[in-house]
């Protein structure tokens, strides 16, 4: 008996940025396309929210920008970093805050309108070996399991890549001194917390951001050691990050219940295999000090559309051996500087001295800054 054809196209696990942009671009070129996520939708994800200039410039260039600017996300143009009663401001790129709820609830309903099929609250995981023309996947929904079929899958279930579990080829590196992420939406009117400005507060076990997103619900999200965790709750370590910074909007805090993230330093140790391509956090992540996270999903998920039709057409290895190459080229260009940073954040001797000379030559920050927003340049072919 002939084998039967795959049930969909392309299937995308993960309704990040990364998963729903991919899976609307993947609709919209003709292919059958499933998205499955695991929470049920909206759902809240630790993140600051912060869409930077090189993020929304991704959002445009997938003809989505409408959509997002419809969630009425705040505009901001400055960081402000506090320590040791110590100030910087700088000014950056234009950029939104919008919660991650609201945004990835949009995205998602982009795709669904574009004919993607949505699946929320649906569990995945990939099974080890492709068969004759397509991927199996195993699906928990509802309680309910079941084998699905794609000509090609993309794995956009971030940190750590939780579908790849039975795959050990492509298994995550924790960095051994990885910091995890904790992070809330408060919806109190917080009037410390001044508009258009990113306001991060940075400790000996951490730092902690807040910003002012749609309707004035503040996003604050932090990287925090696993050692002061393992030490105290969330919020008492919170709290002394923010009481060592000296910032006055500590009370932002009061009352508020964490969600906390898996390790965030992490990296894949393979892109892509047999009709199957890793993208977004899932193929690795450093820290979110600079807010990269959402436009290497956004930019990734505009890389590997092109490739994944490929696939459809036909599977050939040098597929995967490209994705790889694009991965380096999205996300490892500037890991220097986000691992210098992160380096740096963790000896706060260092950091006085390095706001103080920073204050005094701001261009270097605006430079910085502005190199971290460029877009990414295209693949050359
Ligand atoms: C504290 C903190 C602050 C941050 N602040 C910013 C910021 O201000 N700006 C910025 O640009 N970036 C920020 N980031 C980074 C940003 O959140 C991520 O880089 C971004 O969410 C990556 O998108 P993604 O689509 O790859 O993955 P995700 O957004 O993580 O989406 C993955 C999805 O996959 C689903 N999933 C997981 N496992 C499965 C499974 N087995 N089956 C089905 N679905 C599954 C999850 O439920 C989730 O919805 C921050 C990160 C942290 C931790």
């Amino acid at each position: 008996m002939p084998p039967s054809p795959p049930q969909f196209d392309a299937l995308v696990i993960g309704a990040g940025p990364a998963g729903a942009v991919a899976s609307t671009l993947l609709v919209r070129a003709g292919l059958r396309t499933l998205l499955i996520d695991a929470k049920r939708f909206p759902r809240a994800k630790v993140c600051g929210g912060c869409l930077s200039a090189r993020a929304l410039a991704a959002i445009e260039r997938a003809g989505l920008a409408h959509d997002v600017a419809a969630c009425h996300g705040a505009e901001f143009d400055a960081l402000e970093v506090s320590h040791a009663g110590k100030r910087l401001r700088a000014g950056v790129p234009r950029g939104v805050a919008l919660s991650r709820e609201r945004m990835d609830a949009a995205l998602v309903g982009a795709a669904v309108r574009a004919g993607v099929t949505f699946w929320d609250h649906a569990t995945a995981q990939v099974s080890p070996n492709s068969e004759h023309e397509s991927r199996r996947v195993r699906i928990v929904r509802e309680g309910h399991a079941e084998q699905i079929s794609a000509r090609v899958v993309l794995v956009c279930d971030g940190l750590g890549h939780p579908s790849l579990a039975a795959l050990p080829e492509f298994r995550c590196q924790v960095s051994p001194g990885s910091r995890v992420g904790l992070g809330v939406v408060v919806d109190k009117a917080a009037t410390e917390i001044q508009p258009s400005v990113i306001h991060m507060a940075v400790g000996k076990n951490g730092y902690v951001g807040v910003v002012r997103a749609e309707h004035d619900r503040v996003c604050l999200a932090a990287a925090v050691d696993r050692k002061a965790l393992a030490a105290g709750s969330p919020q008492r370590v919170l709290a002394e990050i923010l009481r060592e910074a000296q910032v006055p909007w500590a009370s932002v805090l009061v009352g508020s219940e964490l969600c906390g993230t898996r390790p965030l330093t992490q990296r894949a140790i393979k892109f892509a295999g047999e009709r199957l391509f890793v993208v977004g956090d899932s193929a690795g992540y450093v820290e979110p000090f600079t807010g990269e996270g959402m436009a290497v999903a956004l930019e990734s998920a505009l890389a590997v559309a092109p490739l994944a039709i490929h696939t459809c057409d036909s599977w050939r290895p040098e597929l995967a051996a490209q994705w790889s190459a694009d991965v380096r080229r999205i996300s490892a260009q500037r890991q220097g500087v986000i691992r210098s940073l992160a380096w740096f954040l963790r000896r706060p001797r260092l950091l006085r001295s390095g706001l103080a000379l920073a204050g005094l030559s701001p261009g270097v920050v605006k430079m910085v800054t502005r190199r971290m927003n460029r877009p990414t340049a295209a693949r050359s072919t």
